[in-house]
């Protein structure tokens, strides 16, 4: 090949609070990390991507990795429900939990379960009732059949959403 290819890029990266203010001081992210909040998001790195998506937790290193797009453009609370969401996979990813264990599709994963009641809880909490949760659950790559499984899971009742 006579073409020059780096082996050795960086992926950047940059610390979760110099962006994300005040997190340390929720009860639900205090729910996640207990006395280990502050050390914990004081340590927590955040990618700014360039991907078609929402956010999750790298598998290799536990960063935050979120869809500029997303952060731009979304619904502020559901951006702030999925922080607290992806913030528990932080947790499990300390201690040492497969984030991606494909034996379980992704509605029944118990490490995306235990996530999505973080942040179904938070939402009761700001006043969501099931239709806005519903809605709030719902993405374009899961089917109905899918999203009735997780609300199943999660003790929401199930109404059905319009596309998000
Ligand atoms: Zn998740």
């Amino acid at each position: 090949m006579k073409v020059k290819i780096p082996r050795n890029v960086k992926i950047t990266t940059h610390p979760f609070t110099k962006f994300f203010k005040d997190f340390e001081n929720v009860d639900a992210v205090k729910q996640i990390f207990g006395e280990k909040t502050k050390e914990v998001l004081s340590n927590l790195q955040v990618e700014f991507a360039g991907f078609r998506g929402y956010m999750g937790v790298s598998d290799i290193d536990g960063h935050m990795i979120i869809s500029a797009y997303y952060l731009n453009n979304g619904d502020l609370t559901d951006i702030y429900l999925d922080i607290i969401h992806e913030l528990v996979h932080v947790k499990q990813f300390m201690e040492g939990k497969e984030l991606f264990d494909d034996r379980y599709s992704y509605v029944g994963r118990p490490t995306e379960i235990e996530a999505y009641r973080h942040a179904v809880e938070e939402a009761r909490r700001l006043g969501f009732d099931d239709a806005r949760i519903c809605q709030y659950l719902k993405t374009e790559w899961m089917s109905e059949r899918e999203l009735k499984k997780l609300v199943k899971a999660l003790n929401v009742e199930y109404v059905p959403p319009d596309k998000r």
